[in-house]
């Protein structure tokens, strides 16, 4: 799979990581689908306050209203705009996904009726302010396959219907 990273997606995540400091924060993304494979993330909710310094577990209430809030922006055209999966941030450790964050994404993929798979994407920032970012994919019943991340340079502004 394929993943494009809009210019304006990444500055505004990276100023919600420069916000938290050393602590994890994270939420859903949300993505547009381009062609078979190949996906946009197009926006992420944020819970800047349930992380600690090694840990992130969102609160499912506020992140339900940021999806709805997102279907309301593209026009519940959930075949081409959808949830996409996880984020959260590793301010101290590697971009690379724990053992842990790869247990909570098997379960999501394996226990939740109506998501088939879900993006794992883990960020960090180097020396403030490098970017750095890993992602996979995870699809019940197969192992993780990582993901390609394709930075855009042009900012990405108009999605959906208004
Ligand atoms: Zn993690």
């Amino acid at each position: 799979m394929k993943l494009l990273l809009p210019n304006n997606v990444m500055r505004k995540m990276r100023f919600h990581m420069l916000r938290a400091g050393r602590r994890e924060i994270g939420g859903l993304i949300m993505g547009e689908e381009l062609s078979e494979q190949t996906f946009r993330l197009v926006d992420f909710s944020v819970d800047s306050i349930s992380g600690t310094r090694s840990s992130f577990v969102r609160d499912d209430k506020q992140h339900e209203r940021a999806l709805s809030n997102f279907f309301e922006k593209t026009g519940a055209n959930y075949r081409r705009f959808n949830y996409l999966g996880e984020w959260h941030t590793h301010p101290s450790f590697s971009v690379h996904p724990s053992s842990q964050d790869i247990h909570a994404m098997q379960d999501l993929v394996s226990c939740s009726g109506d998501v088939n798979f879900a993006v794992l994407f883990i960020a960090k920032l180097k020396w403030y302010w490098r970017f750095e970012a890993c992602a996979y994919l995870f699809v019940r019943e197969h192992l993780p396959s990582p993901v390609e991340l394709i930075h855009e340079s042009k900012a990405f502004l108009n999605y959906g219907i208004k």
